[in-house]
């Protein structure tokens, strides 16, 4: 399949690992819950677009480009990460970021320029609308950039989480183990576009559910962007299949003040798992779906012989940007 020869570099330690979180699953009284680490990746302080990364840089450095840019909010975990791939394949690196240069350097920003990446700032748009318009100045000047889009999320990039679950795969046949539920944040579309496509070729009994991040709407509704992508990303990796919405289990429940506002879902979510298993979540992202999932587990939605795999899709660079929320009502 055509999936096997797709430009890629390494730049993650994989298979990430997976471990029972025991302790929290007693203090719950619901079903198993497995964790797989993808914030321990190795790169930067990890996190899920290291997966896309891997074949988003490795097609720039096939067509022969000399730079990179992408972009997101100030706190982009997907332009740090980026950043640190640009840095391993020796690409310069354009992250174009919502907002005005802030007083304070930290969490993620911090990262990026630590990291070397030359950062744009874009005023009121967080989601990289600018990219274009910051690419053709670079070309104008004679590079080559390659474009990545917001969130990684294009087949190219989606295809790390088809190849993500053909590693979760081997890695619990090798366990043993069995599961029923995939949960995670999904918020670009990349990750469970991805997983989607992934799980029907490795894993077709796993079910995928997403926990929305981000309540934003784009052009498309979030189900047909999701149809779309992974429609796209079967096709890029030459399997035969299609998806249709109902295909796609998508929770939007969970919101609460919008994108990047921390509640008390995120603060207890973040406590119950650093108190109970010492592993932290982030405040945005992994928080917010763990919470979610933690809330479903309390109303009954898994049975007893389920077995429930919380994907920790990394982020927690940010913990630090927003410790002012976190210890407040402590
Ligand atoms: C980007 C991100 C996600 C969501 O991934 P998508 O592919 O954009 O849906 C989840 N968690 C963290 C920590 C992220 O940075």
């Amino acid at each position: 399949m055509r999936i096997d020869t797709l430009p890629r570099i390494s730049l993650a330690f994989l298979p990430t690992p997976v471990t029972e979180l025991k302790r929290i699953a007693a203090h719950l009284g619901g079903p198993r819950i497995l964790i797989k680490r993808d914030d321990l990746n190795g790169l930067a302080f990890g996190g899920n677009k290291t997966r896309k990364l891997e074949f988003l840089v490795g097609e720039a450095l096939a067509q022969g480009c000399d730079s990179v840019i992408t972009g997101g909010s100030a706190q982009s975990n997907h332009c740090r990460q980026t950043a640190a791939a640009a840095a391993v394949a020796g690409l310069e690196c354009h992250l174009v970021l919502g907002g005005e240069e802030p007083d304070a350097i930290t969490g993620n920003l911090l990262l990026d320029r630590l990291l070397g990446a030359k950062v744009h700032w874009s005023g009121q748009y967080r989601k990289g609308e600018q990219i274009p318009h910051i690419a053709e100045q670079l070309r104008s000047t004679g590079k080559r950039p390659y474009v990545i889009p917001y969130g990684g999320s294009n087949p190219v990039g989606a295809n790390g989480f088809v190849e993500a679950m053909r590693e979760l795969a081997i890695q619990l046949e090798k366990m043993r183990q069995l599961i029923t539920h995939i949960v995670f944040a999904s918020s670009s579309c990349g990750t469970q576009a991805g997983m989607a496509v992934g799980a029907r070729l490795f894993l077709p009994k796993v079910k995928v559910v997403g926990i929305r991040i981000d309540k934003d709407e784009t052009e498309l509704p979030f189900e047909e962007q999701m149809v779309v992508l992974a429609n796209d990303t079967a096709k890029h990796v030459g399997a035969q299949m299609t998806f249709v919405k109902s295909d796609f289990e998508i929770r939007d429940g969970y919101l609460g003040g919008g994108y990047g506002v921390v509640g008390d879902l995120e603060r207890s979510a973040i406590r119950l798992l650093a108190r109970t298993e010492g592993i932290l979540l982030d405040p945005v992202y992994t928080a917010r779906a763990f919470g979610a999932m933690v809330d479903l587990i309390k109303k009954g939605e898994f049975s007893k012989d389920d077995c429930v795999l919380f994907w920790h899709t990394g982020g927690t660079p940010t913990l630090f940007s927003y410790a002012g929320e976190l210890v407040r009502s402590q």
